[in-house]
């Protein structure tokens, strides 16, 4: 039996380090049977650990009954605004074992989501059920695959214990790597408790982990974190990718998609698409996410305020300046993207209007939106007037065709995580079989595949009313 702790752990764990106030020492809660369901071998190897030894190890260290050397576990502590209203949270259900040092000079928070109780569960039960883990699984591999930056996922590891929701659910705990779990809410969890020096110490500690290049300054910090996010949301928005839940709680300050719970991507090109069976006003439908993203970084220049200035005053002033820039970022990062999707090597000043009158055309033929722009990558689309105006654009450009095809190929993916795959892969799952899971995943990890002949992959279909649930 290989030993686990041979695994290539390297803990050092600088968040424990950190004012008291920002977390909570507590061990995970062991679990009955556990066993692997899924592993990220190429992931593993990533992060310089020995994929053949976990794997044979089994399942224990993925769910907490054993421990990896090194780790020290805790419970973060965070506030966040939830559907805009303000609330004390915290790791009700994750517990992070420490954070893992990568052969290659990365610092990655190991994390056990369903991993028990803790302080900060309040009435819930400290558990994940094995369904919306495996859901996680998939999406996030996609998202990785896509190239947007996203938290990863290890291991996901069944429990041999039930789970109390509308009904009884398989239990399940995933093992999150990300390049931290700070998020905005845990700068409100920091500022509502009027502790100015945790604040201070919180902001070093991520300028130091996810800004090292800026110099220790809260306005400059405060701008490379709403930039990054900006770039974030273009690329969600340039792969019709709809986050569900931007409560700012689940807003990571590192610029990785976190907290994959109702998200879903689009099919039909609408701005109201929302998948979220709790999001009933649309708060987080997919055109509202750059609003949202400004608004929940608007929370967080509330929390920095005493970091901005002394003075409150000035403070306030220094924040207004700051909030509104998200916008004109965001707006750069979108149309950059959407040139590419479109093959344009050069910038024209009516690229914007061209943009927006494929995308009301989409909106009005209830078009799909992945399937469209892989159609105009492989010249399937179906010509029109518009697709005139396109052409006559790219004959514009000095640089051969072949240059433009291959941008968009890069651009716009052949595959996206299907509602109808990814159920159907999670339905097999619950009974036992675990094939289409692993169709689906190859799939999606070869998004720019436009020579794969998959169809039913690559087919549009929702169930009408399709409703995605948080990750209970
Ligand atoms: P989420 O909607 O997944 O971002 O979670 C919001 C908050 O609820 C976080 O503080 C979670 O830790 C907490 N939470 C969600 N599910 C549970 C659960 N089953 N037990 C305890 N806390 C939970
Ligand atoms: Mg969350």
């Amino acid at each position: 039996m290989p030993l686990i702790s041979e695994a290539g752990w390297r803990f050092d764990n600088s968040y424990t380090r950190l004012p008291e106030l920002l977390f909570d020492r507590t061990p995970p809660v062991p679990v009955q049977r556990p066993a692997i369901l899924a592993f990220n071998e190429p992931l593993a190897a990533d992060l310089g650990m020995d994929a053949g030894i976990l794997r044979a190890a089994g399942a224990a260290v993925f769910v907490g009954n054993e421990l990896p050397p090194g780790a020290d576990p805790i419970a973060q502590a965070y506030a966040g605004h939830q559907f805009g209203h303000f609330t004390n949270l915290g790791d009700g259900r994750a517990i992070l074992l420490g954070e893992h040092l990568t052969p290659d000079g990365r610092r990655v928070d190991l994390q056990l989501k369903g991993g028990g109780r803790t302080r900060y569960s309040r009435g819930g039960d400290g558990r994940a059920a094995e369904g919306p883990m495996l859901r996680e699984y998939i999406i996030r591999e996609a998202m990785h695959a896509l190239g947007i930056p996203t938290t990863r996922s290890l291991a996901v590891a069944s429990t041999g214990e039930w789970v109390r929701r509308e009904t009884p659910l398989p239990g399940a705990v995933l093992t999150r790597v990300a390049a931290s779990h700070i998020r905005v809410g845990t700068f409100e969890w920091a500022a509502a408790h009027r502790e100015v020096e945790a604040l201070r110490a919180l902001a070093e500690h991520t300028r130091q982990r996810h800004y090292p290049e800026i110099e220790n300054d809260p306005v400059a910090l405060y701008e490379a974190i709403s930039e990054r996010q900006a770039a974030l949301i273009a690329r969600w928005m340039l792969v019709g990718f709809v986050h569900g839940v931007m409560n700012t709680d689940n807003m990571a300050l590192s610029g990785e998609t976190i907290d994959y719970g109702p998200c879903a991507f689009m099919d039909a090109y609408h701005p109201e698409t929302v998948f979220s069976s709790i999001d009933r006003n649309g708060r987080y439908a997919y055109g509202n996410q750059p609003p949202i993203a400004q608004w929940n970084l608007a929370r967080l220049a509330e929390a920095m305020l005493p970091l901005f200035h002394a003075d409150e005053k000035q403070a306030v002033e220094i924040a207004n300046g700051l909030i509104p820039k998200f916008e004109p970022r965001f707006k750069h990062h979108w149309l950059a993207g959407m040139r590419a999707k479109l093959g344009l090597l050069t910038e024209e000043a009516e690229d914007a209007t061209l943009i927006q009158d494929l995308l009301n055309e989409m909106q009005e033929s209830e078009a799909d939106f992945t399937n469209t722009f892989a159609d105009l990558t492989t010249g399937r689309f179906e010509p029109d007037e518009w697709h005139q105006r396109w052409q006559s654009r790219l004959q514009r450009q000095p640089q051969p065709r072949e240059e433009s095809i291959a941008l968009m190929r890069r651009h716009n993916p052949a595959f996206i995580p299907r509602n109808h795959q990814v159920e159907k892969a999670l339905a097999a799952a619950q009974e036992g079989d675990m094939q289409p899971f692993h169709a689906l995943l190859d799939v999606v990890s070869h998004p720019w595949d436009h020579d794969r002949h998959l169809p039913d992959y690559a087919k549009p279909g929702t169930a009408a009313g399709y409703r995605t649930f948080c990750g209970t």
